[in-house]
């Protein structure tokens, strides 16, 4: 019987199931690099998903570039994220430009546009090319699986992470309802990187409800991408109206609705999106599959009467989880903004950062649950700064940073609140990561703060 004040008149007593150092709730971009960092610094990590792989949005939401990771002078997200790039690379299944063709003009544009991978939040035409990474679903999985085994994380898939065990305000683990019944995960410190933040909610942490658009995103087979392409830019007055005509026919999407993957003649688009959807409602989530649904069959049928290169295409799949981006956000120690992203501020406990921004340990730390943190797409940010910076490699190189944390807790036997930034900083650098604690030239460095 476990002890919990949360635990009263729930069902069956759960079944202690494993005992760690860390515990890690969900194994998408940002969990899985918290377990990896957590682990590879020596301490005993259980890493627990409520889905039958890991990758959450990354591989299961078919989310396929990792962005946002460059401000243009340097790669700013590094560590966890760029081993996965390449050693997806190696396998043939990551594509991203080479310097020499990581610049502003029309042919790199041509040449590199379609796989994704240029500063999308740029206000010039064309975009310029940039280190960002195209990258095929099952080579995520396929690379987790491995680093996770050499880590030697025990990994448990299928688990559902229903409630946090929180005794005198402090987690001592987790519940997963599984096919066998309830099961208790315990370990000395919580990670929760569940994007919706189910673990830090349900322990009692403040947060706020934030939404934003879901897209039913899907991939198409037998494109033939060239001859595309050859038409985009031969004919683009022609190109342009039809590419119109196919956007509302999704109804909302990118400007580019289509991107190649690694794959031949498979093409990923993120779309349709939907707006009004609370990613955490059942009926809305079931309301997103359907309406989602129907507007791809719809543009299926569209593109194969219409559109060059397009009339042997099909359905590949549609992704297996629903694209939401936000949900529940963390109101922590700190809050970022969105003035402290478009600003550049440098926090005196930076201990990440994404394309040109920092992250503070603080917007990782729930306020008044004791050793629980959090990574990834529902860190402490308000509802607008969060739409600008939680792209995956962010959110993994969070994800590396909050599992150092974790580890340098359990190896002192202190409180993950007193951890001392610097040496979060350092252990992320000694792992190949940038935890930002040297802000770029044009960063706002804002002073030490009593
Ligand atoms: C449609 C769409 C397009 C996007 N486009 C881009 C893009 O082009 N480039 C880019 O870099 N980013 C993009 N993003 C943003 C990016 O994908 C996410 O912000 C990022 O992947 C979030 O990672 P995460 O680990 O924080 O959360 P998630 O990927 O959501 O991972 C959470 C994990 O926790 C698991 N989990 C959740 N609840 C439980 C539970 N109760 N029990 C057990 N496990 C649980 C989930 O199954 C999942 O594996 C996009 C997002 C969407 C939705």
């Amino acid at each position: 019987m476990i002890a919990s004040d949360h635990m009263h008149d729930r069902g069956p007593v759960p079944r202690v199931v494993a005992h760690s150092d860390v515990v890690v709730v969900g194994g998408g971009a940002s969990g899985f690099a918290a377990a990896i960092a957590a682990a590879r610094l020596g301490v005993k990590v259980t890493l627990v998903e409520r889905y039958p792989y890991l990758g959450g949005l990354a591989s299961g939401g078919m989310v396929l570039v990792l962005d946002d990771m460059t401000n243009g002078q340097e790669i700013t997200c590094t560590g966890i994220c760029m081993e996965m790039i390449e050693r997806m690379a190696r396998l043939g299944l990551c594509v991203y430009p080479p310097a020499s063709e990581r610049r502003q003009d029309w042919e790199a544009w041509r040449k590199w546009s379609r796989w994704g991978v240029f500063d999308f939040r740029a206000q010039v035409k064309p975009q310029p090319i940039v280190f960002a990474a195209a990258f095929d679903p099952d080579g995520w999985k396929r690379v987790a699986n491995d680093m996770v085994e050499e880590a030697g994380i025990e990994l448990r898939l299928h688990s559902w992470f229903s409630r946090a065990i929180v005794e005198g305000g402090r987690v001592t683990g987790v519940v997963c309802e599984t096919k066998a019944g309830p099961e208790a995960v315990l370990g000395t410190i919580a990670i929760d990187a569940t994007g919706d933040l189910d673990v830090a909610a349900s322990a009692g942490a403040p947060f706020v409800h934030g939404s934003y658009i879901v897209t039913t995103v899907f991939r198409l087979g037998g494109v033939d991408t060239e001859e595309a392409e050859r038409f985009r830019f031969a004919e683009p007055e022609k190109f342009n109206d039809l590419d119109r005509q196919a956007k509302r026919v999704i109804g909302g999407a990118w400007d580019q609705w289509w991107l190649k993957t690694p794959l031949p003649g498979v093409v990923w688009c993120n779309c349709p999106h939907m707006a009004g959807l609370d990613g955490i409602n059942v009926k809305d989530l079931t309301r997103a599959d359907f309406e989602g649904r129907k507007r791809i069959y719809a543009l299926v049928d569209f593109a194969r009467s219409n559109l060059p290169g397009f009339s042997g295409c099909y359905v590949v799949d549609v992704a297996p989880q629903l694209g939401v981006r936000q949900t529940r956000l963390l109101e922590g120690e700190y809050v970022v903004t969105k003035d402290d992203v478009m600003q550049r501020v440098h926090f005196p406990d930076t201990v990440a950062r994404g394309r040109d921004y920092y992250t503070p340990y603080r917007s990782l730390l729930p306020k008044g649950v004791e050793q629980l943190i959090v990574a990834g797409r529902h860190y402490s940010a308000t509802e607008q700064a969060q739409k600008i910076s939680r792209e995956i490699p962010p959110c993994m190189s969070m994800g590396q940073a909050a599992g150092v944390a974790a580890a340098i807790a359990v190896d002192r036997g202190i409180k993950l609140r007193d951890v001392p930034v610097e040496q979060i900083c350092g252990k992320v650098r000694s792992q190949g990561g940038d935890p930002g604690d040297r802000p770029s030239a044009n960063a706002r460095v804002l002073e030490v703060q009593a």
